[in-house]
């Protein structure tokens, strides 16, 4: 049997379909382990009394805790502390045996780690009752592994896929993938100069969820989606923070009301920061992130720059958008949408297509 070119080219065709298919599908991993932002907290724990103080977490079988504790006694830094479950709080409090992990009247600073293996909520027993007279000044850092039960991991898993999907209809760009699991610090990044792929530690989640700002956690996504797609095409500047911070705030407005909406609460996550820790941080490790102040200084201004802001984002943006969504600006355009502009490129493009 004779094998025309035609048949060798379809067969070409077919085995080149079965290889990219995979290396162009995006990824979004969501870690079935959260860890969260550290929790400070000071407890003054009385003389001949004790506090239970409640860990993050539901009861999850394999939650586990990093607890320091710190004392501001000049002296006296002796405390008992142990990490319990539920049931064990229940049995300390009536005076039975107990169990848990931790130390008696340890001399702070020290560390309690680990978890109880318990489906129950997690307890931090401070007792001071061996002590006459001096009350104890403690700090607290508390860091906590929780495991995301497989419900809310796939709530989560789908809010990324979603936020993706909308990218990739409004926008040209080669995949990147999304991972979502701790990093040992409360962040967000991009491989900007490679891959594109986004990291975006639980601690930052659990960070923007505790401070209830959906906005704050949209913007910094979108904040690390600015990174990836100037990286991906090619664009100076992709490595620029304030110019992330430009993007996040031109996708926002974008959006219309709801947009404009979100963006104004995330400017209170920024408001809520330590600026000069922050300055602090530049000086010691060279953050190339503004100051918060300064951060959202320059939202603010873009925002109240209102179409003008818009217009400048949609010259760069245009080139890169879908086919489908400059003929969607074309025929119901929005608020900031540069109709001419979409028939320009538009136009260019059929004029590529029928050259081509
Ligand atoms: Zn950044």
């Amino acid at each position: 049997m004779k094998v025309t070119d035609m048949q060798i080219i379809r067969m070409l065709v077919a085995i080149i379909l079965i290889f990219m298919v995979p290396f162009s599908m995006a990824e979004v991993f969501v870690s079935p382990v959260l860890n969260t932002e550290p929790i400070r907290q000071d407890y003054v724990v009385a003389a001949g009394r004790y506090i239970g103080v409640p860990l993050p977490g539901k009861g999850g079988l394999n939650d586990s805790y990093r607890i320091t504790i710190n004392a501001n006694n000049a002296i006296y830094k002796d405390i008992t502390a142990y990490l319990v479950d539920a049931t064990n709080l229940r049995l300390f409090e009536q005076g039975y045996q107990y169990r848990g992990i931790g130390y008696q009247r340890a001399m702070a600073p020290f560390v309690i780690q680990g978890g109880t293996n318990t489906a129950e909520p997690h307890f931090l027993i401070l007792d001071n009752r061996f002590a006459g007279f001096i009350a104890k000044k403690l700090h607290l850092n508390i860091e906590a592994s929780l495991g995301l039960d497989e419900a809310n991991r796939q709530v989560l898993e789908k809010a990324f896929i979603g936020a993706y999907d909308g990218l990739k209809q409004n926008l040209i760009f080669p995949d990147f993938n999304i991972r979502v699991e701790p990093c040992g610090q409360v962040n967000a990044y991009s491989e900007s100069f490679g891959s594109g792929d986004i990291h975006y530690c639980t601690e930052m989640i659990s960070h923007t969820f505790n401070n209830q700002n959906k906005g704050a956690f949209t913007f910094i996504l979108l904040h690390e989606v600015g990174h990836s797609l100037l990286g991906l095409w090619g664009i100076p500047g992709n490595n620029n923070e304030d110019i992330a911070d430009e993007f996040a705030t031109y996708i926002m407005m974008s959006g219309g009301p709801s947009g404009y909406a979100m963006l104004d609460q995330s400017l209170d996550f920024w408001k809520n920061r330590d600026s000069a820790a922050e300055a602090m941080n530049m000086l010691k490790s060279g953050d190339r992130h503004s100051l918060s102040i300064q951060r959202i200084r320059n939202i603010r201004e873009n925002i109240q720059r209102g179409t003008s802001f818009i217009n400048r984002w949609n010259k760069l943006i245009y080139p890169h958008s879908t086919t489908e969504a400059l003929r969607k600006i074309i025929q119901s355009p929005k608020h900031g949408d540069d109709v001419g502009l979409a028939q320009n490129i538009l136009e260019q493009r059929n004029k590529l297509a029928t050259l081509n």
